[in-house]
């Protein structure tokens, strides 16, 4: 029995894992010793072990398609970047990262772009989820540096959670702030400042639906609030900050006073006093805010207002007080460490000729970039226009990610040399690449990272490298030894890459100084605990109100807004706000394999209010269109009043392997931040179209499927296959040949029909087995059950039985609705079937069902039910006293 200390490859909240192997074979827990999560797991960190299968994985190396053994790779890979170099200057070459690869593979990276071919051109995919907060908290501290730990949510009296769903992008720190306050008996009070009725509005104390982008507004007006009833903390302005007056003024201009808040936010006057007022009188205030606050036109302003009104009232340094940016990727704040983004240098360095010669000494570099390199969107244009001939993508798919993913395709089909590490051979990269890496995966790989309170942990491998895949930082040393740096690239092991790192940490006057790590020996990195920097102050920035900038002062940045989302709309448009669902991950490699987590949405649903629904003539199941300048994305309607009029949410995650319907981001324009490049992913400004489906169905199989062009299909995965909604535009009429083209024809198959006033229904057995099923209507909401014929899959079935599973699947099967707690597999059919039977609040449907019972994920939307049920019972009741009421 050998147990692994581990942490999860999914968000930045960081949890500790342990993986126990055994005679049952492999098993993994939340680790109880581990700060971030004391032993808890979300339903995706609990689901880890089902996504663990090589079926997926890229395992060997490729040149122009064709399998090569690693040396022919990587010669090909050194040919290119030298040539490129050579011929067309080292900003020709370009690196773009990924916020999952380990601190190790980061440091490499950047060593051998910014050090050794010469140029700064390596971005990262973190530029699309926090450069707005690096660009505000470097603005603001004079270093990116995040001053707040969990403990300090957990301290607090007040938690305003601005522009995120905490409760599903960051579930276990949700759980421990709302397990502070059910301890603590009424503390910390929760309000929730967004657009959107999410499910962490669900569990809050308030919510502050304002209209989108107008947050910094918001905050201004806190400003203007603050000085004007004398709230603000003199003493700590006057101490320990500089241009107070030019951010006053500014804030004035656009938020003169609480009217003129209320007009530009949409909340009512009263609202905005009461907040105000609340803010005011709770000092220990934390404002915890992520990509709806980053990901906008002027994402670093909305932080810097954020921090403003910390700064302004001394509210940080302390405990339980201060603006916390948390991050979405689990090393984006180990990326930053290394200077894995365009504009920054190793250990937090900027580009200063100090800076820069420190770093070239310190890596016995022949050069060091001389200049900020390319962000990501303008990486992707310099690959489109030809200026960057070759690009080495690694650990991500800037197809589904980055805005206008036309124009990431083009620029990738054009561009000579396109090299990609992956683990997914799924990844659509990967058609475009001239060579292919496979990388180790999460459990494989070996090193650091670095979660949202600045906390560096262990990932450490649990599994055998599969195939010939290889960690990220051997492929990078190999490829600079190649290119003559045998000496600055010797790494054989993750520690040595570690103690490098943190040698080159410390620099004068930053905070990030890891420098006692540069000693570590061997065995001590194999040991390494959780640690949170600034060593020196036991993990707790600013507590002196000093802050690393030339005169130890933090600044106030004067906050403008005029974001294009708040520009008036044309009737058909709405604003896209992209995001994540609560079960699935990113471009969907990982999660995307286990049937539990996919139980939760099957297919990308499109939130829309119902006044924009009946604008447009949409029903519930209806398939809509988005169009943004660039490109399109089609998806199902869901009618929510959870989003605003003139909005629709539309995840982030499904792309071509999962569905035909195109990435989300394909209909969003390449808007940037001027401050930060990061794109405003979360405002994009589309029209929105109904697209008039002729049928609607579903297809469950055992094997993958291929549809006819013209069918809307998105798949997702069962725990015997797998399942497709489907749609079309065209009358497909002759629904027997349709059905026999999904499987390929087989001696001992039978196929079997049904068809009544309500559809067509399709069974193939092969082998006596349950082999397809295949179901179609002109409406979408009179389909059958699906999870009752989904459990018949490659189940044995005598073809009488199969004629009556045929004929009972719309009558008989019991309706079980969309999987709400995954870790108790319970659906919503049950919920609704547990609150008719009276229970009344969470403990009694964990009770009757043991949803909610586990990780918690889904308790915001047990609320919901419970609400909606409370509700309809009032109704109920209130029709039940007029029908006796006397005329
Ligand atoms: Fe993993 Fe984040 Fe869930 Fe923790 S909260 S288990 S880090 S996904």
């Amino acid at each position: 029995m050998s147990e692994v200390r581990t942490t999860c490859p999914y968000c930045g909240v960081g949890c500790g894992l342990v993986a126990q192997r055994g005679p049952e074979g492999l098993a993994l827990r939340g680790d109880a010793a581990h700060p971030a999560n004391a032993g808890r797991l979300c339903g995706k960190g609990q689901a880890l072990g089902d996504t663990l299968g090589l079926q997926e994985r890229l395992l060997y190396p490729t040149l122009h398609g064709e399998r090569v053994g690693w040396e022919a790779a990587l010669d090909a890979v050194a040919a290119g970047l030298r040539d490129t170099a050579a011929r067309h200057g080292p900003d020709a070459v370009g690196f773009y990262v990924s916020g999952q690869l380990l601190t190790e593979d980061y440091y490499v990276a950047n060593k051998l772009m910014k050090g050794f071919i010469g140029s700064a051109n390596i971005d990262t995919n973190s530029r699309l989820c926090m450069a707005a907060a690096v660009a505000g908290q470097t603005r603001a501290f004079g270093e990116d540096v995040v001053p707040v730990s969990y403990r300090d949510v957990e301290q607090a009296e007040l938690v305003l959670i601005v522009g995120s769903n905490l409760a599903w992008c960051h579930p276990v720190v949700h759980q421990r702030l709302l397990q502070a306050r059910a301890e603590r008996g009424g503390g910390p009070e929760v309000w929730v400042i967004d657009p959107r009725r999410t499910a962490t509005v669900e569990e809050a104390d308030g919510h502050l639906a304002l209209r989108p982008d107008s947050d910094a507004v918001l905050f201004n007006g806190l400003l203007v609030y603050l000085h004007a009833h004398g709230h603000l903390d003199a003493r700590y302005i006057a101490a320990h900050t500089r241009d107070f007056e030019h951010a006053l003024a500014a804030a004035r201009e656009e938020a003169p006073d609480v009217a003129a808040v209320a007009a530009a936010t949409g909340l009512g006057t009263d609202q905005v006093i009461d907040f105000y007022r609340r803010f005011a009188r709770t000092r220990r205030t934390v404002t915890l805010y992520s990509q709806g606050i980053n990901q906008s036109a002027r994402g670093a302003d909305r932080v810097n207002a954020i921090i403003n009104c910390h700064l302004a009232t001394g509210r940080l340094g302390r405990a339980g007080a201060g603006p916390f940016s948390i991050t979405g990727q689990p090393n984006a704040m180990g990326g930053r460490e290394v200077g894995g983004l365009a504009t920054q240098l190793a250990g937090h360095r900027d580009f200063s000729p100090a800076a820069r010669a420190e770093v070239q000494r310190l890596w016995r570099a022949p050069r060091v970039a001389e200049r900020p390199g390319l962000k990501a969107v303008d990486l992707f244009e310099a690959v489109a226009d030809g200026r960057v001939r070759a690009l080495w993508i690694m650990g991500t798919n800037p197809l589904v990610s980055m805005p206008d993913t036309a124009r990431v395709r083009r620029a990738l089909r054009a561009c000579p040399l396109v090299v990609v590490s992956e683990v997914s051979r799924r990844s659509e990269a990967l058609r475009y690449a001239h060579v292919a890496l496979p990388a180790l995966a999460w459990g494989e790989k070996d090193g650091t990272v670095t979660n949202s309170e600045r906390c560096i942990s262990r990932q450490r491998a649990f599994l055998p490298a599969p195939g010939e895949a290889r960690p990220d930082w051997w492929a990078l040393a190999r490829v600079g030894q190649r290119l003559g740096y045998h000496d600055a690239f010797p790494y054989t092991r993750p520690a040595q890459i570690f103690r490098e790192h943190a040698r080159l940490s410390g620099a004068p006057g930053r905070l990030f100084d890891i420098r006692p790590f540069a000693r570590l020996s061997d065995a001590d990195y194999e040991q390494l605990a959780p640690t949170r920097w600034p060593l020196s102050t036991g993990g707790a920035p600013f507590a002196q109100g000093q802050f690393p900038t030339a005169d130890g002062r933090a600044r106030f940045v004067p906050v403008a807004t005029d974001a294009p989302a708040r520009l008036p709309l044309h009737s058909t448009e709405v604003v896209l706000n992209t995001g994540r669902t609560r079960d699935h991950w990113h471009t969907l490699t990982r999660t995307a394999l286990c049937a539990r987590l996919s139980a939760h949405q099957l297919e990308p649903r499109m939130s829309v209010h119902p006044d924009d629904a009946a604008r447009g003539r949409l029903a519930e199941g209806d398939l809509a269109r988005l169009c943004g300048p660039a490109g399109s994305v089609v998806a199902r309607v869901a009618v929510a009043d959870a989003v605003p009029p003139g909005t629709v949410f539309l995840p982030m995650h499904w792309s071509a392997p999962w569905g035909n319907v195109g990435a989300v981001n394909a209909a969003v324009a390449a808007v940037v931040d001027p401050v930060s490049g990061q794109p405003a992913l979360k405002h994009a400004r589309v029209r929105l179209e109904r697209v008039a489906a002729r049928w609607h169905g579903f297809a469950l199989a055992t094997e993958p499927l291929v549809f006819p062009d013209g069918v809307y299909w998105a798949a997702s995965r069962l725990r015997a296959g797998y399942r497709y909604e489907l749609a079309g535009t065209a009358a497909e009429g002759a629904w027997e040949a349709f059905a026999q083209a999904l499987v390929a024809p087989h001696t001992d198959q039978r196929w079997l029909s049904y068809r009544d006033a309500q559809g067509e229904r399709w069974v193939c057995l092969e082998r006596g087995r349950v082999r397809l099923v295949l179901c179609v209507d002109a409406r979408w909401d009179v389909l059958p059950a699906r999870a009752w014929l989904a459990q018949q899959l490659g189940a044995p079935v005598a073809p009488e039985a199969a004629l009556r599973l045929l004929g009972a699947a719309a009558g008989d099967a019991r309706w079980q609705g969309a999987l709400v707690c995954a870790c108790a597999g319970v659906h919503a059919g049950a919920i609704a079937q547990a609150l008719q039977a009276g229970a009344c609040d969470l403990a009694a449907l964990a009770a009757r069902t043991g949803a909610g019972g586990a990780c918690g994920t889904c308790r915001g939307e047990l609320v919901r039910l419970l609400r909606s049920h409370a509700r309809a019972e009032e109704g109920a009741a209130a029709l039940d006293a007029a029908a006796v009421a006397p005329v």
